[in-house]
Parts: structure tokens; C-alpha cells; sequence
């Protein structure tokens, strides 16, 4: 179980400042705060930190000014850690008056969410339960991903005063605009199907000569073993590929891609620059230039009242 959770506050005069921690005992030093801050980057841009302390290691999530960061036991999954962290970060009251209160909240909330991603206490979930069962009678298969990419703006320095995710805050401020408290202008051009409006694509990789979607990916990739870099082709549902060089077998969950080409099946042409299109997630249209650059972004100004 983690032994500690930390606030750190970023004062663009003084840097990075120890805010609050629980439970009492280990508290932070400024020289940690910002270790851990640069951690995320000199311009804060990465979410997620990790950071090796004398102490033990610290993975932090960073809502910029904020940041959150849990101190780890040594047998903590430090992915599972990550997960909940996120999970978490949801639930913190960043404008909260009492932030003892509310960083001893966090503490025991995220032990709670830990203690719902365990073995047993996921599998007392009834959906959970039903989804196993599903699978060991054969009726699933397997849980395949859609890869849908989704074209979502994003107002990051609003978060701290509207809290919730991208989409909440997205969806405040349009609230605030039909309310007439702030007025929408310009901004940049974005994506969005012209027949039904979605902001979800996918992308699907053609052969530049026939057009064709049968096409073998050749990866490049690191065996983990013999540290040799050897080509392979990775088939779909296969949880291991041979090393052409030790052939020892390389896990794909752990997979160090280093380049891709993609062979056509049809015409045999091989490529670095395969033709790429995109469709509508939902309609299943493919995308023009005019889908693509159509759409407005918009910027949100105080309505002159
Ligand atoms: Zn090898
Ligand atoms: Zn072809
Ligand atoms: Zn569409």
C-alpha cells in the first residue's frame, strides 16, 4: 500500500512549493517538491512522473498548477498506483479551503480504489462476473480494442477552476456561451464529419500502388533477450514472436518497435509511406479535406455584458 500522498503547487516566482501531505511523518523537502515536478518536464509537459527518492519511488500526476504524488512500498505495482491515481485526481476538490482535510481524503480514497482493483474485489463485481463467465463459456472471445481516435479540444488552464475531464470542461463552457456569460470566437480549425457531425476517426493504412488494406506490417523490433534488432512480421493474436537471431521467444506486451514497413499481399510492394485515410468513426465515411479542416475551434472570451 502506498505509505504517503504529497500536493506540490507550482508559484511561477518561487517554483515549486510543499503543499499538503498524509500521513503525518513524511512530509516532503522543497528539494524533493521539485525533483519531482521536473519530473514532468521543464514545461510540465508530461502528465505522469516518475521519480526515485532515497525515500522510495514517487509516481506523480501533474493537473498543472497542481500536482498529486504517491510515495511507494517496495511491493507496490507502480502501474497499478498510476491507474488510481488517475482515477483519483477526478475526485480531488483542488479548490478546496482545507486541503488537510482533503489530502487525508485522498489518502484513504486512494486505498479504497486499490483495494477495488484487487483480485477478489474485481471479481465481485456483478459485470465483471458476467464478463469472466462470458469468456470461459466461449461467448467472448476475446476483448478487442476499436481504435477510434478522438478529436477533442482540450482547455487545460481552465481545468483548475471547472474541475472534471476534457470533455466536462468542454461542455461548461459551452454552457457559460448560451448563457451569455462568455462569448465564443475563432479559433484554429478542427475535425468533424460534415454528414453527422462526430469528432471520432479511424485511420486505415493502404497500399500507395493498388489501393489494397491487405498489408503486412515488417517491424523492426529489440529482442529482449540476445539485444539483437531483427525484422519480424506480428500477426494479430499472438502473445509472442521469435527472435530470428537467438530464437528465443520475445513478448509483444513488452515490444520495442524501432521502425515499421508495410508489405502489400496483393501487388508486393513494400513501403515506408503507406497512403493513409481517415473515416468517420460513426458514419463510416471517409474524410475529405473539407471534414477535416471545416470545423471551427473556439476560443472563449468574457461576454461584454
Ligand atoms: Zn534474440
Ligand atoms: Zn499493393
Ligand atoms: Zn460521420
Amino acid at each position: 500500500m502506498p505509505k504517503a500522498i504529497y500536493t506540490i503547487w507550482w508559484d511561477n516566482t518561487l517554483g515549486p512549493l510543499v503543499g499538503r501531505s498524509y500521513p503525518p511523518g513524511n512530509e516532503l523537502t522543497t528539494e524533493e517538491a521539485l525533483v519531482i515536478f521536473m519530473g514532468h518536464g521543464v514545461n510540465q509537459e508530461a502528465r505522469v512522473g516518475y521519480t526515485k527518492l532515497d525515500r522510495g519511488l514517487v509516481v506523480s500526476l501533474l493537473d498543472a498548477p497542481n500536482c498529486i504524488a504517491v510515495l511507494l512500498d517496495d511491493d507496490d505495482d507502480a502501474m497499478l498506483v498510476e491507474r488510481n491515481l488517475h482515477r483519483l485526481v477526478g475526485e480531488i476538490d483542488f479548490n478546496t479551503d482545507d486541503w488537510d482535510v482533503e489530502v487525508r481524503r485522498a489518502y484513504e480514497r486512494l486505498l479504497d480504489l486499490m483495494e477495488e482493483a484487487s483480485h477478489d474485489a474485481l471479481l465481485s463485481d456483478p459485470g465483471i462476473r458476467r464478463l469472466i463467465t462470458d469468456m470461459q463459456a466461449g461467448r467472448l472471445r476475446a476483448v478487442s480494442p476499436k481504435h477510434v481516435l478522438r478529436v477533442t479540444a482540450y482547455y487545460p488552464e481552465v481545468a483548475e477552476y471547472l474541475g472534471g475531464n476534457a470533455d466536462e470542461v468542454a461542455r461548461k463552457l459551452r454552457d457559460l456561451e448560451s448563457a451569455g456569460i462568455l462569448t465564443a470566437k475563432t479559433f484554429g480549425r478542427s475535425i468533424q464529419c460534415m454528414s453527422c457531425g462526430s469528432t471520432e476517426l479511424t485511420v486505415t493504412i493502404m497500399c500507395p500502388q493498388c489501393g489494397s488494406t491487405e498489408l503486412y506490417n515488417v517491424y523492426g523490433v529489440l529482442c529482449q533477450h540476445c539485444g539483437a534488432r531483427v525484422q519480424t512480421v506480428i500477426m494479430d493474436d499472438v502473445s509472442e514472436v521469435p527472435c530470428a537471431s537467438c530464437h528465443r521467444p520475445i513478448r509483444v506486451a513488452g515490444l520495442e518497435i524501432l521502425s515499421v514497413e508495410a508489405l502489400c499481399s496483393d501487388c508486393g510492394t513494400a513501403t515506408e509511406d503507406p497512403k493513409i485515410t481517415l473515416h468517420c468513426a460513426l458514419c463510416g465515411k471517409r474524410l475529405t479535406i473539407a471534414d477535416l479542416l471545416s470545423a471551427t475551434g473556439l476560443a472563449y472570451y468574457l461576454s461584454e455584458s
